[in-house]
């Protein structure tokens, strides 16, 4: 459940598989493939991570004998995190210590916590500042508490500031168990390095911003204007292979986009699928759960989500009353469930895919992909009856049509 509990908000976790695909057609097939991926158990999370598997990044000009030293770090970073629960210190050095190793051999790597940031500014700043950003950074993965988060922020923030440097970003970096290989600033829909990134290499020979801007190009390709103009952050993640494909974040109706490249583009440089999918998903979630969704107003009929209190007339409230209501009634939520998977085997004639029986936010996201990707259902079932929802929804029509000639014109 780590995985799940890790990603704040609305955070997706997505398998991933690889394949390539040529027409819309394909993609339908391959869509039915992941379905009986994700029949296996949406939790469970890979044992041991091999440098080469484990990071985006070719490596290669490393030696192996380092390369070792660095995977059994974040090795030893994971195994601890499992114990702990939390981001102890211990895992955060370890983390640290081994980002460190990797930008020592000229490649960038983004700041991964106030106690990475610490680390590395600690020729430039005082002993007791040093100490201090290491105490504040182990006390808020510890505490969590808003108000203290943000006390904690402002106090590290005059230390860090001046380098460029926000304590509110590295809290909110070290909450991903994997790795971030690079982040970036959305501005106008353009992407610029973040100053989270410590850029040691000048020359940049390492780069692989050309892949991080294709990926990027095909996000603005596909998700409307309207609703991209509201991600400011877009973060390059990976935790190897599968697992996580993206996820997006969310606070004060600021979004974050993040997107592993290693399961979004397949050895051909070809888009996987399921990075389409993915993409779509997450669009879904900026759709249903930004700003001008929401109401200040609280009558109690409203679904209420932990982004706020969604308008009457909203997406994802009206969806949830028209297939969700009865079944919170009902008492037979999948929380009562051990895991999704019985909930699921149980009630697959209700939803699109395992996935989205996890909650109604992930049923309207996992819905719409569908909606998206997939023929217009001619069945009665409850899952088809989701799926036609967003027919009924000119603005949605629209943004079918739209990706599918986008995913027609190109490979
Ligand atoms: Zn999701």
């Amino acid at each position: 459940m780590k995985t799940i509990i890790t990603i704040l908000v609305s955070a997706s976790l997505v398998f991933s598989f690889y394949t390539n695909y040529k027409t819309i057609d394909d993609i339908e097939v391959k869509t039915e493939i992941t379905e009986k991926l994700e029949d296996n158990d949406l939790y469970t999370l890979r044992e041991v991570y091999t440098i080469q598997d484990y990071l985006g990044y070719d490596f290669s000009n490393i030696d192996l004998k380092k390369l070792k030293g660095i995977e059994k770090k974040l090795r030893l970073a994971n195994q601890v995190y499992k114990k702990d629960e939390y981001e102890s210190e211990q895992y955060l050095r370890l983390k640290s210590e081994a980002y460190q190793m990797i930008r020592a051999e000229g490649y960038d790597v983004p700041l991964h916590s106030l106690y990475d940031a610490a680390e590395v500014l600690r020729g430039d700043i005082s002993k007791y500042e040093y100490k201090l950003l290491l105490y504040l950074s182990t006390r808020s993965t510890k505490t969590k508490v808003e108000s203290e988060m943000l006390f904690d922020s402002v106090i590290a923030d005059f230390i860090i500031s001046k380098y460029g440097i926000s304590a509110n970003e590295l809290f909110l970096q070290s909450s991903f168990n994997g790795m971030q290989l690079a982040l970036y600033n959305v501005n106008d829909m353009k992407i610029e390095r973040n100053n989270l990134d410590t850029v040691i290499d000048k020359t940049d020979k390492h780069s692989i911003e050309k892949e991080h801007q294709r990926i990027w190009n095909r996000i603005v390709e596909i998700i409307p204007k309207k609703y991209l103009e509201l991600v400011d952050r877009f973060e390059i993640i990976t935790d190897g292979k599968e697992e996580i494909t993206g996820f997006v974040e969310t606070a004060n109706n600021r979004w974050s986009l993040s997107v592993d490249p290693k399961d979004t583009i397949d050895g051909n440089g070809n888009f996987t699928p399921y990075s389409m999918k993915t993409i779509i998903h997450e669009s879904a979630h900026i759709i249903s759960l930004n700003k001008s969704q929401m109401t200040s107003d609280n009558n109690g009929s409203l679904y209420v989500v932990r982004e706020g209190t969604l308008k009457k007339d909203s997406y994802l409230n009206v969806f949830f009353h028209r297939f969700w209501e009865s079944l919170a009634n009902s008492n037979e939520e999948s929380d009562g469930y051990d895991n999704m998977s019985e909930y699921y085997n149980k009630h697959k004639s209700e939803f699109v895919s395992k996935y989205a029986s996890r909650d109604p936010s992930e049923d309207f996201a996992e819905s719409f992909a569908y909606f998206v990707l997939r023929p217009k259902p001619t069945g009665s079932l409850l899952k088809d009856k989701k799926v036609l929802f967003f027919y009924e929804y000119p603005e949605f029509v629209e943004i079918r049509d739209h990706v599918r000639d986008v995913i027609k014109n190109k490979k």
